[in-house]
């Protein structure tokens, strides 16, 4: 099984430390400021049976220059190109406007969608429901994986669904 998957998210969600936990190396940029990686980070995660190329998706959240529209135009092909993207959110912030904005991006491509909830390390477990009902109010979901990309919880989980759709 093979095939590529978009990592999706806006600012600080953890995109750069997922790719970092999945491959095993430091191949994305860490950064605290915003849209540091403009171009699309790739990382390959290789198996026995299995070989996931990641895509790291900067332009995909609200920008507000026409360069913006550009980069949005260019992250909605490359969605349009996967075998699935992940969207992550931050469980400890909850659902904001940038969220809101990505999601209608997304209604725009046929490509399956997991809805990655990360940093659940950081909010109570009766927390977590509730936040995933908020979004699968908004958008009809591949499938749901709570993470925490830092410290590696339930990635394998997630790696697993997504040979499903390879
Ligand atoms: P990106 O902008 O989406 O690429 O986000 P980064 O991967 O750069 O992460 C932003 C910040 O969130 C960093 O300080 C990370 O250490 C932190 N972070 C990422 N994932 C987790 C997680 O699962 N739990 C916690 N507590 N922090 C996380
Ligand atoms: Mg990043």
């Amino acid at each position: 099984k093979s095939g590529f998957v978009a990592i999706v998210g806006r600012p600080n969600v953890g995109k750069s430390t997922l790719m970092n936990q999945v491959i095993g190396q430091k191949i994305a940029i860490m950064s605290d400021k915003p849209q540091t990686t403009r171009n699309k980070i790739h990382g390959v995660y290789t198996t026995d049976d299995m070989q996931i190329v990641f895509l790291d998706t900067p332009g995909v959240h609200k920008r507000q220059s026409k360069l913006g529209d550009f980069m949005n135009q260019t992250a909605l092909n490359t969605l349009n190109e996967v075998e699935a993207a992940l969207f992550l959110v931050d469980a400890a912030e909850g659902l904001g406007g940038g969220d809101r904005f990505i999601i209608e991006q997304l209604k725009k491509v046929k490509t399956p969608v997991f809805l990655v909830i990360n940093k659940i390390d950081q909010v109570a477990p009766e927390q977590l429901l509730p936040i995933i009902d908020k979004y699968r109010s908004l958008h009809e979901f591949a499938e749901i994986v709570p993470i925490s990309a830092k410290l590696g919880n339930n990635v394998n989980t997630l790696l697993e669904q997504l040979g499903k759709y390879l």
